[in-house]
């Protein structure tokens, strides 16, 4: 898969010579009008960049030409392999949203609009609002293409972070890993998870990075002969027990998430067991287990280390049977046993359900099985690591809520599906699991949350005390507001103030949070007793 090749890892620093074909040879799709349509994205996104340059003092067009690749690499359809095309012109290019609507479509414009806000908003490694962030970039993005787009577009800025100023790096580094990754992650997404870590790992933890890459270097040279040899043997193990239809790969560790396991196990290497893994992929769920008892009979399992996701799968929606046995020299390896359809999953998430179901006849996108993707694995299953005996029904209630997060069951729990219209379906699962707190930025891009039908009054005070007591008045994305207005998720609020200006009675109608209200309470009440 392109996106996580030497070759793309490459390409995203130095760019080739960004030609359409480089990216036609990646599309799932041989479709004229998706060929059509991505040719004009191709050009249009071409000439909107024209003349501007990266950090890197490369193109621009280089960035979403990358950002295009990645999308059509990971078959998605000529419609988001546009919108990545297109998702830095009209914040970098100056173009209007309208013309983008005209030439391609409201659709590939909303998504566009959807991407170019999600840039807007910023993390500032306040780690007690990271969860919402997490959650605040799930609610903007509106609907989980934007979010695959965008996450696209932020691996290839990731890999080329070593051209931006060094003051920015370690900021979007951060946000890399506390946001976009776990996202990613919950997503499903697994490689996309990993190659966004491992490319800011080095940006974000430069001395921690050294001392990992080393140990993993130190341990990684024995285990490379050792899972050869173990490969084979396996191979040969299978076979003689008559399993015909399988195929082994194995996959080193991420090296963030090295060094994330290195830190939970107090740097002990020795305790860590899946630096390699071993995975075993085969066509049917029954060969999963029938696999599993072969490598047991045949390799003692190491206690414990069992893990049936198969039948309790992971709350992103993770599959596969994960077990770790002790090999004849003395050391352990982890077996990774999955179908072909785990496989993909595991790797792409929810982005294997934005796939075409046919590449040649059909001209839809599969979003009743993305919207099914989700669901079954909401409400989770109970699976608490460690516990043996059967769950009571109150166990699993607690689980289920404190594990899903909150946005994904919404999604789930979105009305009914219309199999014709898969507009109606990105209608559905635009959230509005936000029931209770709107999200709404500075102009700076912090984001400040505040309960439903907030006022701008309610804002400033958020922001300080002494703003809401000099507020004159308000912007809202940019045009005058009153301060009854009720502000929307992903407003951007500007507050005007003046030294004349002060709060009155009436605000206090005007506000949601106790905090506002207390304040204008105060402050009238010093007048008061002033000129009393
Ligand atoms: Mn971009």
């Amino acid at each position: 898969m392109y996106t996580f090749t030497d070759e793309a890892k490459k390409a995203a620093v130095t760019p080739t010579k960004l030609q359409l074909e480089e990216l036609l040879v990646l599309v799932n799709s041989n479709r004229k009008s998706d060929i059509e349509l991505i040719t004009r994205g191709y050009e249009f996104s071409k000439k909107a960049h024209a003349g501007q340059k990266r950090y890197s003092g490369k193109p621009y067009f280089h960035h979403p030409f990358e950002t295009a690749k990645y999308l059509a690499a990971l078959q998605m359809p000529a419609s988001m392999i546009v919108a990545g095309m297109l998702h830095d012109t009209v914040e970098d290019a100056d173009v209007e949203p309208q013309t983008i609507a005209d030439i391609f479509g409201e659709d590939i414009a909303e998504m566009v609009e959807g991407v170019t806000k999600l840039g807007t908003v910023r993390y500032h490694g306040m780690q007690r609002h990271t969860e919402s962030l997490r959650k605040l970039f799930a609610a903007t993005s509106r609907d989980i293409r934007v979010m695959v787009v965008k996450l696209m577009d932020r691996l290839h800025n990731a890999r080329t972070l070593q051209f931006v100023p060094a003051h920015k790096r370690g900021r979007i580094a951060l946000e890399t890993l506390e946001i976009y990754a776990p996202i990613a992650d919950r997503l499903g997404m697994g490689v996309i998870k990993r190659e966004l870590e491992d490319a800011v790992f080095p940006h974000a933890f430069p001395k921690e990075y050294k001392k990992s890459t080393k140990i993993f270097k130190d341990v990684g040279g024995e285990d490379i002969k050792r899972l050869d040899r173990i490969q084979n043997n396996v191979r040969k193990k299978l076979a003689e027990y008559g399993i015909k239809k399988f195929r082994t790969e194995s996959r080193i560790k991420g090296l963030y998430s090295f060094y994330r396991k290195l830190e939970r196990k107090d740097s002990d290497v020795t305790k860590i067991f899946d630096i390699w893994a071993l995975r075993i992929i085969v066509p049917t769920v029954t060969d999963c287990y029938t696999v599993l008892g072969i490598v047991h009979g045949e390799w003692r399992p190491f206690p414990g280390r069992m893990k049936d996701y198969i039948a309790f799968p992971k709350p992103n929606g993770y599959k596969g049977i994960h077990t770790t046995i002790h090999i004849n020299d003395g050391s352990v390896i982890e077996i990774q046993i999955r179908t072909e359809e785990m496989h993909r999953e595991a790797q792409f998430g929810v982005a294997s359900h934005f796939v075409y179901k046919d590449s040649k006849s059909s001209t839809k996108i599969d979003n009743n099985a993305a919207l099914n993707w989700i669901r079954q694995f909401i409400p989770v299953r109970l699976w608490v690591e460690g516990q043996d005996k059967s769950p009571s029904k109150k166990a699993v209630h607690t689980y289920t809520d404190a594990a899903t997060p909150a946005w994904l069951k919404s999604m789930a729990d979105a009305q009914k599906i219309d199999g014709e219209n898969p507009r109606s379906f990105l209608q559905n699962i635009k959230n509005d699991f936000f029931s209770h707190r709107v999200f709404v930025f500075t102009p700076r891009g912090d984001v400040i949350d505040l309960p439903i039908d907030s006022s701008p009054i309610d804002f400033a005070y958020a922001i300080h005390s002494e703003i809401g007591n000099k507020m004159s008045g308000a912007k809202v994305n940019g045009k005058m507001a009153a301060l009854s207005s009720s502000l929307k998720n992903g407003d951007i609020v500007e507050i005007a103030t003046s030294e004349k200006s002060h709060p009155n009675q009436k605000w206090i109608g005007l506000t949601k949070t106790t905090l506002a209200k207390r304040h204008i309470r105060a402050y009238l009440q010093r007048v008061k007793e002033m000129s009393t």
